[in-house]
């Protein structure tokens, strides 16, 4: 018998009330979803059940997942020239909302992945831009410092002079490193580059900060162990060390000079993919309980028939719409905007990632007892949506950061 999922995906679309899709955008969403159901959720529910050390051993399914996922081309289209940056928005969202609709912890790890490359494209290194062609591999975003974690966000620029726990020295030619990041830089122990934001000795009175991307097989960077944790399994993540790590300087993406405005476009890009891939977890939490809600018997009839399911129901379908229409609004509109909103973008993660844990509570509840077991996907989904209410940003600081941003005398407004 039909489900009742694909009842109302044929009747509405995929993603429910989509309507603005053309033909490029169709095609790039149905490959998407094939790679999210036929390889990223069964391997996000088979690495949930892991150890962190097993998730990342050469034998995990991990690899395959990686493998598969460069073999879609998204590396070659998002770094072409050809495409522009509202095209390239609206192919981030569809992608990012299949790819956590498989599994949230996979989507974060391969986002997070292609950051060097997308810094590089957006901080305009060609210099880097080739190295990362040249020999694709992981990537990642390494800035929380274990005495610098909310403190980044609410002082991206000026945490330096608080006791960095990593710093860049610019040395003639060369940039020399060290120091550690946080145990939470995701894809930390399996990165083959970093795109660094840290603290930096420039030369000048004060300490400034800079970005570089670093080669993680340069002598002298080591990785944690990978961190073992309630949600997003799937993501490893660790600290990355640096013990006097010489590159040249061609690797420095951006100068302590600009780091401000490269900070906030960072962490609005972050935010607003963060927006985009947490309405695919609501989603797929929705789906679950719709579906759950047809075939659960209680007393001789399935339970959608009583009026209050029905209306928890409704009450799940308009908040995934809700997380949808914001986080789609926000992602085009800093794609075409003069400089990056981290207002819009806070905007979307807050609202996302708490509607999302909302809908993963109730949709839980539809389950009964049923979901508190392992058995069914109900209590992973809760727990990978929690996890993001502290990722990349704590949503309590990225309020208050949003609110600061409301203030017309705060320069950054
Ligand atoms: C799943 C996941 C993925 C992540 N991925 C990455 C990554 O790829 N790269 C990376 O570098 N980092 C990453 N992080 C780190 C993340 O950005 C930090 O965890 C986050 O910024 C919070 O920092 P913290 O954990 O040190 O908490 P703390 O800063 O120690 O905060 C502890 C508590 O104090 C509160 N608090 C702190 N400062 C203030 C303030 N000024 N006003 C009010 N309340 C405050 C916070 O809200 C929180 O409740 C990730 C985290 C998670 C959970």
């Amino acid at each position: 018998m039909e489900s009742a999922t694909n009842f109302f995906r044929n009747r509405y679309s995929l993603t429910g009330l989509e309507s603005t899709l053309n033909e490029e955008e169709k095609a790039f969403q149905d490959m998407m979803h094939r790679f999210a159901e036929e390889v990223v959720r069964p391997a996000g529910a088979a690495l949930d059940k892991l150890t962190p050390e097993q998730v990342i051993a050469p034998n995990s399914v991990l690899w395959e997942v990686y493998a598969r996922f460069a073999e879609l081309g998204v590396m070659e289209i998002l770094a072409s020239d050809e495409v522009d940056p509202v095209t390239e928005a609206r192919l981030m969202q569809i992608m990012l909302e299949e790819l956590a609709w498989g599994d949230s912890g996979i989507a974060v790890s391969l986002g997070a992945g292609l950051s060097p490359l997308m810094h590089a494209k957006m901080f305009e290194n060609q210099f880097v831009m080739e190295k990362l062609l040249a020999n694709p591999g992981i990537g990642c975003w390494a800035i929380s410092e274990p005495d610098h974690g909310s403190n980044q966000i609410m002082h991206g620029k000026g945490y330096a002079t608080q006791k960095p726990n990593c710093i860049v020295k610019f040395d003639g030619d060369k940039l020399v490193i060290n120091g550690q990041k946080a145990a939470w830089v995701s894809n930390g122990p399996v990165a083959n580059f970093a795109s660094l934001f840290t603290a930096c000795d420039f030369g000048g009175e004060e300490l400034g900060q800079c970005v570089v991307v670093v080669p993680m097989d340069a002598k002298g960077v080591s990785k944690g162990k990978p961190l073992d944790k309630i949600g997003q399994r799937a993501l490893p993540q660790g600290e990355v060390y640096f013990d006097n790590v010489v590159i040249e300087k061609e690797w420095l993406l951006v100068a302590p000079e600009n780091y401000g405005a490269a900070f906030e476009s960072q962490l609005s890009l972050a935010n607003a993919g963060m927006g985009l891939m947490f309405t695919g977890l609501a989603r797929a939490a929705f789906e679950h309980a719709l579906d759950y809600a047809h075939e659960r018997k209680q007393g001789g009839f399935a339970i959608i028939e009583h009026q209050d399911v029905q209306r928890r129901l409704f009450d799940m379908f308009r908040k995934v719409e809700m997380c949808r229409a914001l986080s789609h609004r926000v992602n085009e509109y800093i794609a075409a905007a003069p400089r990056p909103s981290l207002l819009a973008a806070a905007a979307s993660k807050v609202s996302v990632t708490d509607l999302t844990f909302e809908v993963a509570t109730s949709a839980l509840q539809m389950f009964g007892g049923n979901g508190l077991t392992k058995e069914y996907p109900m209590e992973k989904l809760l727990r990978d949506a929690r996890a993001a209410q502290i990722e990349d940003g704590c949503n309590h600081v990225l309020s208050i950061k949003g609110g600061s941003l409301l203030n017309k005398d705060n320069p950054l407004a």
